[in-house]
């Protein structure tokens, strides 16, 4: 079947689409075979027809929604494995701060005025602390801090004030050098934890109303991520200090709790919008 050029030009999208009958698609991919004006034409069809069936902009669309899936993931993941790493980390770092007895140190004061305080009983450190014309003593150890024997400690006349007391955090503390005209000194403990957790779990309540309240309206999400925070900061509470909030060194561990909570907020934050992207 002999075809015009016009005529085969006609049919060139149909046969490019595959939508042409058998014996018209014969025809024109023999003249084409010999035509090197309609073989261009063709070409160019077959062209504009490849990006038709695989658009290229919805498959960038499908890689970036992969990419951030597992970006997602993986931020989901290191926030996890960090703060499990940080409670434990704060636990194993955590000081014991050992009860007195007469046989834990002993105290010689030397002529210029100095003290010198012996430990003879494994422990990993020593705090000295000097407020208010009184210097307060503590020994401590830790899971993982080498432990030392026996360690002696200097404490110059200019530092020292009027007493030397040890405090182990539980009592009263013990007059172990000086004199005193007070009865009953207690280093207290530092409560200022309770008092965050107790802030913590009133914003979760007040803020979880709030974010139910509005869940349907704009600032449904915002109000819920932002009760995220408090949720995270108890958990990484529970996870440094478990049900305790007495601490002898609340900067640390408000500082291992506040690492841990950011890290656990990360977690949630990424494994949310995972979730949220599914759907
Ligand atoms: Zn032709």
């Amino acid at each position: 079947m002999k075809l015009s050029c016009e005529i085969v030009q006609d049919l060139l999208p149909l046969v490019v689409e595959g939508l042409s009958s058998e014996q018209t698609q014969a025809a024109v991919i023999e003249h084409v075979a010999v035509c090197s004006e309609c073989r261009r034409v063709k070409l160019q069809l077959e062209q504009d027809v490849v990006p038709k069936i695989a658009p290229e902009v919805p498959l960038r669309e499908v890689k970036n929604a992969i990419t951030a899936k597992r970006r997602r993931t993986v931020a989901g993941a290191v926030g996890m494995v960090l703060a499990v790493v940080f409670c434990v980390f704060a636990r194993l770092t955590e000081p014991v701060w050992l009860p007195y007895s007469n046989d834990l140190l002993t105290v010689e004061a030397l002529e210029v005025g100095d003290l010198v305080v012996t430990v003879s009983q494994p422990h990993s450190g020593i705090t000295v602390d000097s407020a208010g014309g009184e210097t307060t003593l503590s020994v401590w150890k830790n899971a993982i801090s080498p432990q030392n024997d026996r360690e002696t400690v200097v404490i110059p006349r200019e530092q020292l004030g009027s007493a030397l007391y040890y405090a182990d955090f539980a009592g009263e503390d013990t007059l172990i050098w000086g004199s005193t005209s007070a009865d009953g000194r207690q280093t207290l403990p530092r409560l200022v934890m309770g008092y965050y957790l107790v802030i913590a779990a009133g914003s979760v309540v007040i803020l979880g109303i709030l974010a139910v309240v509005v869940r349907k309206k704009k600032l449904g999400k915002p109000l819920f991520y932002l009760w995220l925070a408090p949720v995270c900061y108890l958990i990484a509470h529970l996870g440094v200090m478990g049900l305790n909030t007495i601490t002898a060194d609340a900067v640390r561990s408000l500082g291992w709790i506040l690492a841990a909570a950011i890290c656990l907020y990360l977690a949630a934050v990424s494994f949310i919008r995972l979730g949220w992207r599914r759907h």
